[in-house]
Order: structure tokens, then C-alpha cells, then sequence
């Protein structure tokens, strides 16, 4: 009945003791006897090792399960090696097979905590976190996991901040935009990670790549510009709204201190705008829009931040235009007229950076890419975020993310062995 219980196939079960709140079985498997891996002789058993395994909760309870071990040994000399299986749990793994499958699921695909996890089975992070790398790598490297892909994506994300100075660890994610799949996670945001990635992939593959989004940056260019030289290139809307955002930021530090000399403090009209001057306009009622219109009045004698203001509004309103030629025209005008000498010098480097990607800008609106690539990019970014944020083993923080956002068949879980 014990057996039946414990539902392992070949296993005699030796024991069943309760220590605190936790269920502990003793097995022993009753295999066969090997030969000898060295000569195929027969083999001795040399000692037992009592191995204990986290395993499923039995009855409410959790459970240990501690497997004594045999090692054989040859009689001849070939030396010693112990017993292996699989099916009760994996060489240097510390959960039980059925467990580390368990684990994998509730980790990668409901995106619970490794702590809760673990918490659950009663046993520590590691154990839970090296098993979810074991039984999940084998599924994000399934070669079926993404299919042919027509518009993928490269963003920077921070991963983690390390030591004393809080270092910053960047990644690249690579990303299927239509389908919001994540295809992987390089290391660093340097042009060299994606390039080797993509170079990795079969040409056949590369050539179905029909459009290539980017951030406003030199790295990811280059990479499309010698990977995929025939994709045309998509200038992420996100990157460009939040860049004229930074520059309306900087514009507006700036005159705070050369018209009151000192960083913002809560008193300050350009301090108390601040939040105004974020936000979309259309979502400011009357009484926000006067108090912005006040405010600009009282800390603005220049009108700068109005233009950077200004601009920034423009250039969320590119995305409004539904025309790809009007749209051409509009951005390459908007590019010079930000650069003229009237506009404060934040709005003419934004000028600058709207005229240098404006082909990129506006392939926006010609690239059918569904919702736009923002959203598929941004909102893996943000379940990236939570179940991956803070990991610092890069292995580890991979396999996290991809078990998440990577669409991996679940299916295969059953079938595979760990890595
Ligand atoms: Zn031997």
C-alpha cells in the first residue's frame, strides 16, 4: 500500500517517519544489477547513500523523499559509480523528477516567485531554481519554440543592478513584435550579442524578416544594417515619444536654475508643472491645463519649456497621422522647423535626432506591424520585469524570462529529461 502510495515504478519503500510537518519516505530502488561501464563485468554493491529529494506535498503535508543510494563497485578494479534514476529524480538535481517538473510549471509558465515555490516544497531557492534551469532549458531551446518570424525587435532592459556602486547589468531581448513572443535574451546592449544571434540563425530564416524595430539608438542599427541589410527599418514610437520627454525634462531643469539659480524645489512653478508637463495633453481637464498655462507663466519668462512642451505634444502627435506620405512630410518638417535658432537647445537636438531616424520614423506607418511594435515589445518588457527583475546569474534570468514570454511548448515538459 506504502508503494502504491509513493508511486514510483521499482521502488521498495523501507520506511515512513513524520518529523515536524514534513512526511519523510525511505526508498531504496529494486532494479536489476548493471555491469561494470568499463569492462561489462558484474559489479558488487559497494555502499548505500541516503540521498533526500524534496518532493511533492503527500496529504497536505510536505514531503522528503530519501532515497538510499547504491553505489556499485567493480570487483576487478574499474573503480565505483552510483546508481541512476532518472525517473525518481536527476543526478545533482535536489527535487524528485515530479517535482522538478512541477516546479518548472508553476515557475516558468503561472510566473509564480522561486521563493513561494520553494516555500511550497520546503526547500531552498537554489534547489528550486536549479531544477527550473535543468527541465527549462531543454524547452527554450526546443528549435520549434518560435516559427518563422517577419518583424522582430531588439530592446534594452536593465536586469539587474550589482555591488557596492549598483553596477548596471543590460541585456538585449530579442523579439518577435507580431506575435509579442520573446525569442531570447542576449547579454549587454552592445551591437555584438544580437549580431552573433542573429548569425546563428539559418539564412532562410533571416531573409523572411521583413521589418526590423529598433530604439533610437547607433548599436541596434548597425545590427540590422549587416544582418538583416533588406529589412526596413521601424523606429520604436515608444523611444521617440519618451525621448522628446526627456528633452522637455532637461529643458525645463535647465531654465529652473538659470532663472532661480537652484535645483527644483516643491515652491517652484517649474517644479510644481512638472507632472503637467508629462502627462498627454488631451488628459489634462480645464482646471489642469490652467494651472500648467500659470505655472509656465510664472517659472518660464523665455517661453522655452512652452516649446519644449510643445514639441513634445508634436511629436506624440506623428502617430495620429494615418498616411504614410503625409506622414513623411510632417516628420521631415517637423525635424527642420525643431531645429530653427528660435527653439531652446533641448528641442533643437531633438530636431536633430527626428532628421537623422526620419526614414525609420515614418516606416512606422507603412510597417502594418499589428498595434504598433510598442506595445508587444513594452508589455514583455513589463512580465519580463516581474518575474526576472533582479536576478543576477545571467543563465538564470534568461530562463526565466523565456519559460515566461518565450512561448514555450508545454506540452513537451512531460516527455523531455533535464539538461
Ligand atoms: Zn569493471
Amino acid at each position: 500500500m506504502c508503494e502504491l502510495l509513493v508511486g514510483l515504478p521499482e521502488v521498495t519503500v523501507l520506511d515512513v517517519t513524520e518529523t515536524g510537518e514534513r512526511v519523510r519516505v525511505m526508498i531504496e530502488t529494486r532494479g536489476g544489477r548493471p555491469s561494470c561501464p568499463s569492462c561489462s563485468g558484474p559489479v558488487v554493491v559497494k555502499d548505500r547513500n541516503v540521498v533526500e529529494l524534496a518532493d511533492l506535498p503527500c496529504f497536505g503535508r510536505r514531503a522528503v523523499l530519501a532515497w538510499r543510494k547504491v553505489r556499485w563497485g567493480c570487483p576487478t578494479g574499474c573503480g565505483s559509480f552510483t546508481e541512476d534514476t532518472p525517473a525518481i529524480g536527476a543526478a545533482r538535481l535536489r527535487l524528485t523528477d515530479r517535482a522538478g517538473r512541477w516546479a518548472t510549471l508553476q515557475v516558468g509558465r503561472h510566473g509564480r516567485s522561486v521563493n513561494e515555490v520553494a516555500s511550497d516544497l520546503g526547500c531552498g531557492w537554489h534547489a528550486v531554481m536549479d531544477a527550473v534551469g535543468a527541465y527549462g532549458k531543454v524547452l527554450v531551446d526546443d528549435p520549434d519554440r518560435f516559427g518563422d518570424v517577419t518583424a522582430v525587435g531588439l530592446d534594452e532592459t536593465l536586469r539587474c543592478r550589482v555591488g557596492q556602486w549598483r553596477h548596471q547589468q543590460w541585456t538585449t531581448q530579442i523579439v518577435d513584435v507580431q506575435a509579442g513572443q520573446l525569442l531570447d535574451i542576449v547579454e549587454g546592449r552592445s551591437a555584438s550579442g544580437p549580431i552573433e544571434w542573429l548569425g546563428q540563425r539559418p539564412q532562410q530564416w533571416r531573409d523572411q524578416i521583413r521589418w526590423a524595430t529598433l530604439d533610437l539608438s547607433g548599436p541596434y542599427r548597425k545590427v540590422f544594417n549587416l544582418m538583416l541589410p533588406d529589412a526596413t527599418q521601424v523606429a520604436d514610437p515608444f523611444h521617440l515619444v519618451k525621448l522628446a520627454s526627456s528633452k522637455l525634462d532637461e529643458c525645463r531643469r535647465r531654465v529652473q536654475n538659470e532663472t532661480l539659480g537652484h535645483r527644483g524645489r516643491k515652491d517652484d512653478p517649474l517644479y510644481r508643472a512638472r507632472r503637467l508637463l508629462t502627462k498627454a495633453h488631451e488628459r489634462l481637464d480645464e482646471a489642469g491645463d490652467a494651472k500648467l498655462v500659470g505655472l509656465l507663466d510664472a517659472g518660464d519668462p523665455r517661453g522655452e519649456v512652452r516649446m519644449a512642451w510643445h514639441a513634445k505634444e508634436v511629436v506624440r502627435s506623428i502617430y495620429q497621422i494615418t498616411n504614410g506620405e503625409l506622414a513623411d512630410e510632417y516628420v521631415t518638417q517637423l525635424g527642420i522647423d525643431l531645429q530653427d535658432d528660435s527653439c531652446p537647445p533641448e528641442v533643437n537636438s531633438l530636431g536633430r535626432t527626428i532628421g537623422r531616424w526620419r526614414h525609420q520614423i515614418t516606416a512606422w506607418h507603412r510597417a502594418h506591424v499589428t498595434n504598433g511594435p510598442t506595445e508587444a515589445i513594452n508589455n514583455l518588457v513589463k512580465r519580463i520585469k516581474r518575474v526576472a527583475f533582479g536576478i543576477t546569474n545571467f543563465a538564470n534570468y534568461r530562463i526565466r524570462a523565456l519559460l515566461y514570454a518565450g512561448r514555450p511548448n508545454w506540452d513537451l515538459l512531460a516527455t523531455i529529461t533535464p539538461h
